[in-house]
């Protein structure tokens, strides 16, 4: 069974084809031999980020003249689904390209664009975003890290956690409240971390998945930061800055998914194929093919979803609650396939050499973060 044989998404074309031979040979090459390596160190070798920087799949989306590769979502998407392909959790490359760089493409004055959009494209820089504290993730109005302008800086305090590119960061944009309580007393701050004095970096944290990946908390004490990172200029637009990306961060989330549930399905297809018991291929019982079948069913279903979203995208169409739909959807139907999936497989499907394995501990996370499926059920549920 080919699950993409009779169904090419709508938005591919012919260049887009040569960029996924491009990402493909790039991971295959420079990701699967190291994966269990960087599982082993919760992180990504540092030159895998300039390397990738290198081969132009950072940034692809953001114009040229700021570094990028000049092309759209679209090829952010194509990227994102290879590395998905090649089963590499450990690269926060979504996080950097795909959400902190555009905060800075969208939000960002020609100054700064110009001074940090080229470092991420190169990877000269890697981004990070903060938003989590450990008293308040869904509810962003809370947050409490602060920072109270002192002369030409702002002194920033308060601390972050389950950060994605914790280890390797050095530039952070973090979510901080310069003003009232709520969300319209909150600002974004860029810090550039090298060598900054009161940035501290937390433990690595343990997860049940993703173990190449590095999370971290991080610590802001008295860290002064130039009054110029004021991402934009102007204080309070947080809160609307993140509402107005939060529809592209969430259908990353649900591309991730629809790649994932594809690559489920077509391994377990195969190991089906080969795997024998009662004198026969798994793949002839009838229980196991009602399965696949329903599980394959299931990533057309989702990959419709999604190439809808992404078209939308493309045509600046997305709204948020559209993008609410396919994330919880399609994360939760992550989960729900791959789960599927892993019991064909035995015993050997609970086994972290088994690829099975790490994309169902991978995949729960899914449903946690960019904003947690009960969350999108309340933007939707909003707008009925
Ligand atoms: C591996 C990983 C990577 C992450 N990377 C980043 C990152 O790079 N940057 C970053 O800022 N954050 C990151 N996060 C944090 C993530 O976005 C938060 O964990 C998530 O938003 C949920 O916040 P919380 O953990 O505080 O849970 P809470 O907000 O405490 O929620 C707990 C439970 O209550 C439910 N709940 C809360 N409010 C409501 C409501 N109004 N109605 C119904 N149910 C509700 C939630 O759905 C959830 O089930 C990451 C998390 C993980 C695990």
């Amino acid at each position: 069974m080919q699950l993409t044989s009779t169904y090419r998404s709508p938005w591919l074309d012919e260049e887009l084809d040569d960029l996924r031979a491009l990402a493909r040979t790039f991971f295959e090459k420079e990701s699967i031999p190291n994966q269990e390596r960087w599982a082993q160190q919760h992180q990504v070798d540092r030159e895998y980020w300039t390397a990738a920087g290198a081969a132009g799949l950072l940034c692809i989306g953001l114009p040229e003249e700021y570094g990028g590769g000049g092309g759209t979502f679209a090829h952010e998407a194509v990227v994102m689904e290879e590395q998905s392909a090649a089963g590499d959790d450990a690269f926060g490359y979504s996080v950097h390209s795909t959400i902190v760089a555009p905060y800075i493409a969208n939000y960002g004055t020609e100054e700064q664009k110009r001074r940090w959009l080229p470092k991420l494209a190169s990877g000269e820089y890697v981004g990070a975003i903060a938003m989590t504290e450990p008293g308040a993730g869904s509810d962003l109005q809370s947050l409490r890290t602060t920072a109270r302008l002192d002369g030409d800086n702002y002194v920033v305090n308060g601390s972050k956690t389950f950060i994605t590119n914790g280890s390797h960061a050095n530039l952070v944009i973090i979510v901080a409240r310069t003003g009232e309580d709520g969300g319209k007393g909150l600002s974004l701050i860029v810090a550039e971390t090298d060598g900054l004095e009161g940035f501290e970096r937390g433990r690595v944290l343990e997860k049940i998945g993703m173990p190449g990946q590095d999370t971290r908390e991080l610590f802001f004490s008295d860290m002064r930061v130039p009054r110029e990172n004021l991402l934009g200029g102007a204080e309070g637009q947080a809160f609307i800055q993140l509402m107005e990306q939060l529809p592209q961060e969430r259908l990353i989330i649900a591309v991730a998914a629809a790649k994932g549930i594809e690559v489920a399905v077509q391994q377990t297809v195969e190991y089906a194929k080969e795997r024998k018991a009662f004198g026969r291929e798994l793949l002839k019982f009838q229980n196991t093919r009602f399965v696949l079948a329903e599980c394959a069913t299931e990533a057309r279903a989702v990959r419709t979803l999604v190439d809808h979203c992404i078209q939308q995208h493309l045509a600046g169409e997305l709204d948020a609650s559209t993008a609410s739909m396919a994330k919880w959807y399609a994360t939760d139907k992550q989960c729900e396939v791959i789960d599927r999936c892993l019991q064909i497989f035995g015993g050997y499907g609970y086994m972290l050499e088994y690829p099975i394995a790490r994309a169902y501990a991978a995949a729960r996370v899914q449903k946690i973060y960019g904003g947690t499926n009960e969350i999108m059920k309340e933007l939707i549920a909003r707008t009925l």
